[in-house]
């Protein structure tokens, strides 16, 4: 009767009450919306902090002298990049604001990797003089910038990005690596960037960055990040990036993390230095799985289809409309079962559907709907269109409740509004 796979996209450790209604990270969900409102995001603490663990674990046990770097870009909130930080997690940053909310979290700068295809003098700036460890340079422009920016006697640790020149089966929008990507250097223009750096008095040359792209569920494109940087040279540091896909729905079969570092070190040894320190960066394989979103039924509507309408969409969840990802549902109270109905969003676009086609057991205005596997690119790219108050992020663990994003209030939307300030004379 039930739908025995729903359940198991929730984290780890997710379970039912006595009454049947959805639990996650020991709390019940109908209670958490109770307490916070809706929509809202829940993450398992418990089940971040094991994965941050399996994933340091899983690269050391086989390559001592590798780090995980979290891509912050995931979800770059205060709590989970100390949460990261925490776990002994490096901190990839994706621009300016990754640096300054990194540095709210109390992360160490100098285990900070700057990223970006266009960084500016400000942001560079802002990464030289908080002792950010490595800028990975993009492009020609960020060695002249950091040349005029670093101070004389000082040394900038710098990664160079790499194309790897690998088509990545996963959406065009997250496919970084083929060879007319914005992103990184060709290998032969790679080899001059590196040249230059080696040359610069203020610049340190530590090793090699690329990155495929993300949602790779394929286990030979993510090894094929390995070559492109290997081919190089011999360096201090060897990135191969993040890109490690996740199970959003029952087809996905994403490699395990133990299966991922396996296949990155097999592909590593006798390619890279022995003595070499290996980076990775995961961001969608280390958050997503470890949070749902619940939102709040609004109405049913049973025509041609049968759309449930719920109070959130494309403001908390982008992912649908940029990417076409798909996600599955249930109710809170009434898990698994049912037939299928269209979930859409609140927004003021045909385009915000959240999901066709989901199995929901009779759904009925006032319902709580839950969407597991949202902890990746959500919270990031949550706007305030059509009004929409960007939602709370709340920590789940051991039955104990922890708000660590607030929901939008009305004044935050008019925050940024300058008023009008009378007469101008
Ligand atoms: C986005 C990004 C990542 C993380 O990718 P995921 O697919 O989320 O693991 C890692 N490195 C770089 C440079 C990125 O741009």
């Amino acid at each position: 009767m039930s739908d025995p796979g729903v359940l198991g996209l929730f984290p780890p450790g997710s379970s039912l009450d006595q009454d049947g209604t959805l639990m996650v990270g020991g709390c019940r969900l109908d209670a958490v919306a109770a307490e916070f409102g809706t929509p809202v995001m829940v993450v398992d603490e418990t089940a971040l902090r094991a994965r941050a663990r399996e994933y340091l674990a899983a690269f050391r046990d086989l390559w001592p002298r590798s780090d995980v770097a979290f891509a912050s870009k995931a979800f770059p909130c205060t709590a989970i990049q100390q949460l990261m930080s925490e776990e002994g997690l490096h901190l990839d940053v994706a621009g300016g604001g990754e640096i300054v909310t990194a540095l709210s979290a109390g992360a160490d700068p100098a285990r900070m990797l700057l990223h970006g295809n266009a960084k500016t003098d400000e942001e560079l700036a802002l990464a030289v003089s908080n002792g950010v460890g490595l800028v990975v340079v993009d492009n020609f422009d960020d060695i002249d910038r950091l040349e005029r920016i670093v101070e004389p006697g000082r040394r900038q640790g710098c990664l160079v990005r790499v194309v790897p020149g690998v088509q990545a089966s996963t959406h065009a929008a997250v496919a970084t690596g083929h060879a007319g990507s914005k992103f990184g250097l060709l290998p032969a223009d790679a080899r001059i960037a590196i040249e230059r750096i080696r040359r610069s008095r203020v610049l340190r040359c530590d090793g090699v960055h690329t990155h495929v792209g993300s949602q790779l569920l394929d286990a030979a494109q993510l090894a094929a990040a390995v070559e492109p940087v290997a081919e190089l040279g011999s360096f201090d540091v060897y990135d191969f990036g993040g890109g490690l896909g996740v199970r959003y729905t029952y087809v996905d079969q994403p490699p395990s993390v133990r299966d991922y570092a396996a296949m990155m070190v097999e592909k590593a040894r006798g390619l890279v230095p022995a003595d070499a320190r290996i980076i990775v960066e995961p961001g969608r394989s280390m958050t997503a799985a470890a949070a749902c979103t619940v939102y709040r039924v609004t109405t049913v509507k049973r025509g041609e289809r049968i759309h449930v309408a719920v109070d959130g969409g494309m403001g908390d969840n982008l992912e649908v409309s940029l990417y076409g990802q798909r996600f599955e549902a249930t109710l809170v109270d009434r898990v698994g079962g049912g037939a299928p109905v269209t979930v859409v969003g609140r927004h003021c676009e045909s385009g915000d559907e959240l999901i066709d086609l989901v199995p929901l057991a009779d759904p009925v205005v006032g319902d709580l709907l839950a969407v597991p596997v949202t902890g990746a690119y959500c919270y990031t790219m949550s706007n305030q269109y059509n009004g929409a108050r960007r939602i709370p992020v709340v920590f789940a663990a051991e039955g104990q409740t922890r708000l660590v994003v607030r929901r939008d209030t009305w004044a935050d939307l008019l925050a940024r509004d300058v008023p009008a300030s009378g007469q101008s004379g």
